[in-house]
């Protein structure tokens, strides 16, 4: 068994489980030992609420490798436990099992934990959290049942079960505090859009509103709202943002800021500690300001760039950050990051499913959301890396290419 150095990782996930994989691919010859609270090996999320929660894909499909993969490569798999405590300057982690696990580096990718909602009666069964294989096999489950869904909170995970419990021929109700759905990544407009396609669906959505209270003897029955109205249901979805798991750091020494904080390339602020995925709060180099993202393709990304940061082989990560969903025969695909827009550009025709959206700061292209339109992204891509002027009008003038703007 490879043991010298030591490189732990914590949380087996995406971010976790591409950093082993990308270690070995770069020939890192010393110990792996890959830490995950849950009792299943790296897998990926986004199917589960979607073609997985659907079950229109098998269980197979969502793992990163097989068991004999990390077998071969000798990656120490520790699952079902979880890090309670960082002595950083000891350089070892301690687990709920009271083992103590000691590393030459860390890299922290423990990702983000769903936000918990208060309210009388969350415990009854039928309400649903969902971020975990587990969730989805358990939610799945019930939606083969036809339930009447009440999904609480429109974001994207909101959003998908909306669209994929309607899919299935569910009535569904979606409950949202927000002036509209999705509002947080997409901004107002967009997000009406997106409230729009939903009630095409069917979907009964309603915004500005909150959940008071569930009720039923046992299992779920219905749910109160904040603005007094009874709605009769057998499952609840509860979608209400997450949070970066971070808790076990406190007192560790590592700087914590809406997740762990770090430098271009994924260290943190204690030696020979790194971070990367969902949890990582990190500098961007070519935007000079701080990201963290929450998206796939961030993972994915950072997960390498930390592996190799580990083996001292980094560069700065400074990535056009990319991400996707997919709800009902809507496929978006989004890339930049705008944070702050003063203008938003259309390019097509929301109505017709088919449009890509300009998100312009100061008449500088930040981000570019497309709706089954994928011709423009690439382009988009280019104009956001150059950061030169742009003009919306001609943004929005289907006769001309958005390639020739991006043409230097
Ligand atoms: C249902 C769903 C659908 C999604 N769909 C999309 C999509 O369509 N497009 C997109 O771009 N993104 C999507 N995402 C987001 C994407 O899956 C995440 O960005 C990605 O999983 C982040 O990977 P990560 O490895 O950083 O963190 P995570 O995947 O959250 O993994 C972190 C792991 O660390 C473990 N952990 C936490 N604390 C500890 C601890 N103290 N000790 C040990 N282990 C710990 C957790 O149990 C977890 O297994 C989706 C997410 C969900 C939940």
């Amino acid at each position: 068994m490879k043991g010298s150095p030591r490189y732990v990782i914590l949380g087996a996930s995406l971010a976790g489980g591409t950093a082993a994989t990308t270690l070995r691919k770069e020939g890192f010859d010393g110990g792996i030992v890959l830490v995950g609270a849950e009792p299943d090996r790296p897998y990926e999320r986004p199917p589960l609420s979607k073609e997985y929660l659907r079950r229109e894909s098998p269980r197979d499909d969502v793992f990163l490798n097989s068991p004999e993969y990390y077998r071969e490569q000798e990656i120490e798999l520790r699952l079902g436990q979880r890090a309670v405590r960082l002595d950083a300057a000891a350089k070892r982690v301690v687990l709920d099992s009271g083992d103590e696990v000691p590393y030459d580096k860390l890299l922290i990718s423990t990702g983000t934990l769903p936000r918990d909602l208060q309210a009388p009666g969350v415990g009854l069964d039928g309400v649903f959290y969902l971020r975990t294989l587990r969730q989805s096999d358990a939610l799945g489950e019930a939606l083969l049942k036809r339930p009447r869904v009440l999904v609480i909170g429109a974001g994207f995970i909101g959003s998908e079960v909306a669209a994929s419990a309607r899919s299935l021929g569910c009535e569904v109700t979606m409950l949202e505090v927000a002036p509209v759905p999705l509002i947080r990544a997409l901004g107002e407009q967009l997000g009406a859009v997106y409230a729009d396609f939903h009630r095409e669906q069917g979907v009964d959505v309603r915004t500005g509103v909150g959940i008071a209270e569930f009720r039923g003897a046992g299992r779920l029955e219905a749910a109160v709202t904040t603005s007094g109205d009874t709605i009769p249901c057998d499952v609840a979805v509860i979608g209400v943002g997450v949070a970066p798991a971070t808790a076990f750091l406190e007192g560790s020494g590592v700087a914590l800021e809406n997740g762990v904080l770090t430098d271009e390339l994924c260290r943190a602020s204690m030696p020979d500690v790194f971070a990367a995925g969902d949890v990582a709060n990190w500098w961007h180099p070519t935007w000079q300001e701080r990201l963290r993202l929450e998206h796939y393709d961030n993972a994915v990304n950072q997960g390498t760039a930390a592996a190799k940061s580990m083996l001292g082989e980094g560069e700065p990560y400074a990535p056009i950050p990319y991400f996707w969903s997919d709800q009902y025969d809507l496929n978006l695909q989004y890339r930049g990051h705008a944070s702050r827009w003063d203008e938003i550009v259309l390019r097509g025709e929301p109505a017709e499913h088919s449009f890509s959206a300009f998100y312009l700061l100061g008449g500088r292209l930040r981000a570019c959301l497309s709706v089954n339109r994928f011709q423009d992204q690439e382009a988009a891509e280019r104009l956001i890396a150059a950061g030169t002027p742009v003009d919306g009008r001609r943004l929005a003038d289907e006769t001309v290419d958005v390639g020739q703007l991006a043409e230097p």
